[in-house]
């Protein structure tokens, strides 16, 4: 059955016109079954492809794919992640944080990398970040100020 009402659940949906295949019927024998087709399961699909082609993966998705999250979320490549870096420093130490700030760094180059070699029709763009910050001094006056 196909179900048309994930169009009314996002923003992305109404784009551009996606009509999902017809639902699987049967059995298949793969080496690898992902289930949820959003960027954890399309990437891990991808991924697995490119390293081992021969591999026979299945990609299963109970709706249409970006149904969850992926298809709903603000569109925004960042390198925040939950905590912030300050919480992520407190909890975990300082060097950790700046691993973590790195490793995000390269994921958000890395995705750039992906929709330019794969050619995603997606209206990319990438203005980078604006962080902003303090001097210790200027905070201690503020809130004495306050
Ligand atoms: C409102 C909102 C805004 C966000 N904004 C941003 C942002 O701007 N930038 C950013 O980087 N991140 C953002 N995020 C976070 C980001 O969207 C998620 O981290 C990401 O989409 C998670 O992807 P996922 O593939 O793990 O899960 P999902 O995209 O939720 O995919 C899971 C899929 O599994 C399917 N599924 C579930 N159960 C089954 C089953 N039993 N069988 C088959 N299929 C199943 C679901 O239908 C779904 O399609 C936002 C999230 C939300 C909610």
């Amino acid at each position: 059955m196909v179900k048309e009402d994930f169009r009314n659940k996002s923003y992305w949906m109404t784009t551009r016109d996606y009509v999902p295949g017809d639902a699987f019927q049967g059995e298949l024998d793969v080496d690898v079954a992902i289930v949820g087709g959003g960027f954890t399961g399309l990437s891990s699909a991808y991924h697995l492809k490119k390293a081992e082609p021969n591999m026979r993966v299945a990609l299963l998705e109970s709706e249409v794919v970006g149904f969850g999250a992926s298809g709903r979320n603000g569109g925004f490549n960042m390198t925040l992640f939950g905590l912030t870096l300050g919480i992520t420093a407190l909890r975990f130490g300082k060097e950790k944080a700046r691993q973590a700030q790195h490793y995000m760094e390269q994921a958000v180059d890395y995705l750039q990398e992906l929709v330019t070699e794969l050619k995603i029709d997606c209206d990319y763009e990438h203005p980078g970040i604006f962080a902003g910050g303090h001097l210790g001094k200027i905070q201690t006056a503020h809130c004495q100020g306050n």
